[in-house]
């Protein structure tokens, strides 16, 4: 029986999963992340392996999804938040340490990875995996395989810049840690929304607050309006391209129900087609998806 290590290397915690080949998770460890210390990061990966190893008859495969990617021109992490990661030849320091090969992907890849093997995807021909969260990301899945490009950076629409500024939905410039304006990023991240609804009240709340005051809140009632619309419209030019069977979607953001309701009926406004059959739907597996997603970057 093949068995599988997945590692999710996230800013506040490292997880590790043992996955079997049924997809049921053996054994879950979780470990906090030396945020500043890369050699000790090394280290609590190679333990948390160790451990999820510990007893097995034979060697699992790993692999692991890190915030950013690896740069082809050096094999060093970049567009890390994490940032004593970027620079780092993360992956073949890794392999040093465990003495064999190991496989590494973007988290936004891994979350739409597993929820095309086995989420809320399963068994689509293509998918386009999102995380609306503390930031936005992506991934494309096709045929249960994750589409690497020359660039690898197959899915990030969230440094595209979002259409409608200045015409339908907004009228201002938002500044991106990327160094460019007006990032879908800055709109649809968690960050975005509470900026959106700060324009609209002058008032400063985390995400999850807004949406707690929809019914009473006229304000955030509009913010989220808008925020619908935004999506609608970033995720329309994304199925024009790759008119994918399904759109998933992860992080905070996702939990907001009435996006599945209320999306589908906007983006037909932009998409060109007469009829459109791709499904929007929330991840199945939360946050196990990093994990879950990592552990299949092995066939
Ligand atoms: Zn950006």
């Amino acid at each position: 029986m093949s068995l599988r290590i997945g590692i999710d290397l996230g800013g506040t915690k490292i997880e590790g999963v043992l996955l079997d080949s049924q997809h049921t998770i053996l054994k879950r460890l979780r470990v906090d992340t030396p945020q500043t210390d890369y050699a000790l990061t090394l280290q609590r990966i190679v333990d948390l392996v160790g451990q999820l190893q510990s007893g097995l008859p034979d060697r699992a495969t790993v692999g692991i999804g890190t915030p950013g990617a690896v740069s082809l021109l050096n094999q060093r992490m970049k567009n890390s938040n994490s940032t004593c990661l970027n620079h780092r030849p993360l992956q073949t320091d890794l392999e040093k340490l465990l003495g064999y090969e190991i496989r590494l992907a973007n988290d936004a890849d891994c979350f739409a990875l597993s929820e095309a093997v086995d989420g809320a995807a399963a068994k689509a021909g293509s998918v386009f995996g999102v995380i609306i969260g503390t930031g936005v990301g992506g991934g494309v899945v096709i045929n249960q395989q994750l589409l690497k490009g020359p660039n690898r950076i197959a899915g990030e629409w969230g440094h595209n810049r979002m259409p409608g500024i200045g015409r339908e939905f907004a009228d201002e410039s938002r500044s991106c840690y990327c160094g460019r304006i007006n990032c879908i990023e800055t709109y649809l991240s968690g960050p975005g929304f509470s900026e959106t609804y700060r324009g609209l009240s002058g008032v400063q709340l985390p995400a999850k607050d807004i949406v707690s005051k929809i019914a009473e809140d006229h304000h955030a009632a509009q913010a989220l309006t808008i925020y619908q619309h935004q999506l609608a419209y970033a995720l329309s030019q994304v199925i024009n391209i790759l008119d994918p069977d399904v759109v998933v979607l992860g992080g905070g953001l996702s939990n907001i129900d009435v996006l599945y309701s209320e999306v589908p009926k906007l983006w037909s406004s932009y998409i060109f087609s007469d009829s459109i059959d791709t499904r929007l739907c929330k991840a199945m597996h939360g946050d196990s998806s990093g994990v879950r997603g990592a552990a299949w970057l092995w066939p």
